[in-house]
């Protein structure tokens, strides 16, 4: 009995990414006992990111491990506890959610999902093959891996022109290859890698193969305007090819789109009573940093009403 006591609680988060941590700071501050579960390190994808230079409050950026830091502290500081584990899965027990873990069971009356999203697969042979051999997914990791050598970065996005710039630092030369003519990623981002020497870019391409021996050799690229197939050499491929939400843990239980992020209203309920998603994992038109920490705020409170009613 009072094992079970003790693993109850008013709020559970799973997530520590700034959605997470924003709802941890809110539910604790407003003394909600609160758990917080966390199965890498606390900041998310932040903790990858060079410099933020949109998140207000930081005139010359930030850096993504700072950024990380500061809200770690400020979220425990009012007494949230934190795990470091995963959630397999979330049972729904009368009136109190059940969060399944690697390593254990909790209890609580509401929950907030905040496990945003990972990088999504390219798909091709070589890919996985050569992953931590030439293919990655993080540019702050591995980039030192690559001093003076010629890479390619897949991908149109923020993602794939962020990490080509950082990367700039360490290779002689990168060419991104993307699918279209028109990149999608936000037009500073833009103008900086079109003005910077060591980036080409490879249009209306898509990578078909990854080669190599011991680690990548080269890469096999269709022109799908022209058919023409071509092979490249290249000592490494940085992929960044848009992300998908963290949600299989849960796919059944809440309804989603099509692509698996979390359907919810603008308070941040989802479509079970109690139970709230924030941040990247619901379907929502932007996401940032700044809309995650918003959303994370919403979620906490929206939270507490809940509890307060039932
Ligand atoms: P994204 O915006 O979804 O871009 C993914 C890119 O990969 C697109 O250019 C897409 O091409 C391409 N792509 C998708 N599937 C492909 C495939 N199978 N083969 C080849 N290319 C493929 O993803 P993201 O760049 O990771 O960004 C995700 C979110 O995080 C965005 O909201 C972004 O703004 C945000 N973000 C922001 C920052 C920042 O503000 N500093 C930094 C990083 C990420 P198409 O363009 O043809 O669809």
């Amino acid at each position: 009995m009072e094992e079970k006591q003790a693993r109850t609680y008013d709020v559970i988060i799973i997530g520590g990414g700034p959605a997470g941590m924003t709802a941890g700071l809110y539910a604790s501050r407003s003394r909600l006992k609160t758990l917080l579960i966390e199965n890498g390190l606390f900041g998310g994808q932040m903790t990858t990111t060079e410099l933020i230079e949109n998140y207000p409050g930081f005139p010359q950026g930030v850096s993504g491990e700072e950024l990380s830091r500061l809200m770690e502290e400020q979220a425990k500081r009012f007494g949230m506890e934190t795990i470091s584990d995963e959630v397999v899965e979330i049972g729904l027990e009368k009136d109190l959610k059940r969060v399944k873990t690697y390593e254990g069971e909790f209890l609580c009356r509401a929950l907030i999902i905040c496990t945003g999203t990972e990088y999504r697969k390219l798909g091709v042979p070589g890919e996985k093959e050569f992953a931590g051999r030439g293919v990655s997914y993080c540019a702050t990791c591995d980039g030192a891996f690559f001093k003076d050598s010629q890479i390619v970065v897949v991908g149109g996005g923020d993602s794939a022109l962020g990490e080509a710039l950082f990367l700039t630092k360490f290779v002689r030369q990168l060419t991104i290859i993307h699918r279209r003519d028109v990149l999608r990623g936000t037009k500073i981002y833009q103008e900086r890698a079109f003005s910077n020497p060591k980036i080409k870019f490879l249009w209306n391409s898509i990578v078909q193969e990854i080669k190599g021996d011991s680690v990548v050799r080269s890469i096999i690229v269709k022109n799908v305007k022209t058919g023409k197939i071509e092979e490249f050499a290249t000592d490494g491929a940085f992929l960044f090819v848009g992300l998908v939400p963290r949600t299989q843990f849960i796919r059944g239980l809440l309804q989603m789109d099509e692509g698996g992020y979390l359907l919810t209203n603008e308070d941040c309920e989802t479509s079970v009573k109690g139970i709230f998603a924030a941040g990247d994992c619901r379907r929502r038109l932007l996401r940032q940093i700044a809309t995650a920490v918003g959303d994370g705020a919403t979620a906490a409170f929206a939270a507490e009403k809940y509890l307060e009613e039932g």
